[in-house]
């Protein structure tokens, strides 16, 4: 590939994704936007699906595209059953087929569990769980329909669910999100048993603390931040692009033999912090 991101970075020599063609939910901010990049970046062609924020969406498909890579951006609702089939229906229109899914999509109602409402139990359980399954659901089928093409990857196809280290660590006030991720980890590895034998690969990501929107009050004062490096013996915040490089090569070929994994990208925040000094 000739081109550079409009960011200056160098391309790949070799792009890791030549010639696959990805989609990427929730991909208009945060981990979503950086992973969609970094998956052009890698050679993909890239579909940039959002729920709201069109002009941001598209401002990722112009990234996307610097590269030398297609990309358009797609609305839908993830926890709907019929705007998932259409949206991957259209990729496949549009691109042929899909060859890595990265099921991103997701959202936190915080609330102590006697203020939690069944609206904010279930609207983060829709999103955050059986949006994945519906995407993880839709790329399958097509993903066999297909079959494996060599020239393109060895497996005939990649899921990666975009998990949370509260898939692992239990977190009070969060008892939606901490469950739909718990969730997340069973659908995944579950999926991943199921879907081997047709050569598809189910893997999750499971991020620690990342500099994103969905946390912003975590880490946007010095305060803050102290506070929660307090949790990460790496002792940074992670970035986007933290998440986008493993999702990248986890879709690739590098890592084939891969099935069935949640790869911590966490600093080291699962490590329990807390027994360095204690205990
Ligand atoms: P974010 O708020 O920046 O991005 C979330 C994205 O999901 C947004 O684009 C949002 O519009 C989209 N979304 C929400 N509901 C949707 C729906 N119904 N249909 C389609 N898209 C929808 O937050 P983020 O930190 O980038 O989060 C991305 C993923 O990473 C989430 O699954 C989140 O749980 C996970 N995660 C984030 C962190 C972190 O520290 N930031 C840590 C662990 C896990």
């Amino acid at each position: 590939m000739e081109t550079s991101g409009s960011d200056g970075r160098q391309p790949l020599a070799h792009p890791l994704l030549k010639g696959q063609k990805a989609l990427v939910t929730g991909a208009n901010s945060g981990i979503g936007k950086a992973t969609a990049i970094g998956l052009g970046r890698a050679g993909a062609d890239v579909v940039v699906n959002y729920v709201a924020g069109r002009d941001a969406a598209e401002d990722v498909v112009r990234e996307i595209e610097s590269f030398g890579v297609r990309a358009y951006a797609h609305e839908a609702d993830v926890s709907q059953e019929k705007q998932v089939s259409d949206m991957v229906d259209r990729m496949v229109q549009k691109f042929g087929t899909i060859d890595v899914m990265v099921a991103n999509a997701g959202l936190q109602r915080d609330a102590p569990l006697t203020d939690m409402t069944m609206a904010q139990w279930q609207k983060v359980l829709d999103v955050n769980l059986t949006g994945q399954f519906l995407c993880a659901r839709e790329a399958a089928k097509e993903f066999m329909r297909r079959g494996v093409v060599p020239e393109v990857s060895r497996s005939v196809g990649k899921i990666i669910c975009m998990s949370s280290v509260h898939q692992i660590i239990p977190w009070a006030g969060h008892v939606n999100y901490a469950s739909s991720k718990g969730g997340v980890q069973m659908l995944m590895a579950t999926l991943a048993q199921e879907l081997a034998p047709h050569r598809i690969r189910v893997n999750a990501v499971a991020p620690g603390a990342i500099r994103t929107p969905i946390n912003r009050s975590a880490w946007d004062t010095p305060e803050a931040e102290a506070d929660l490096l307090r949790l990460v013996p790496y002792d940074r915040v992670g970035d986007p692009d933290d998440i986008a490089n493993v999702v990248a090569a986890l879709a690739s070929d590098l890592f084939d033999y891969v099935v069935g994994t949640t790869l911590y990208v966490d600093g080291g925040m699962t490590l329990f912090p807390g027994f360095a000094t204690g205990g």
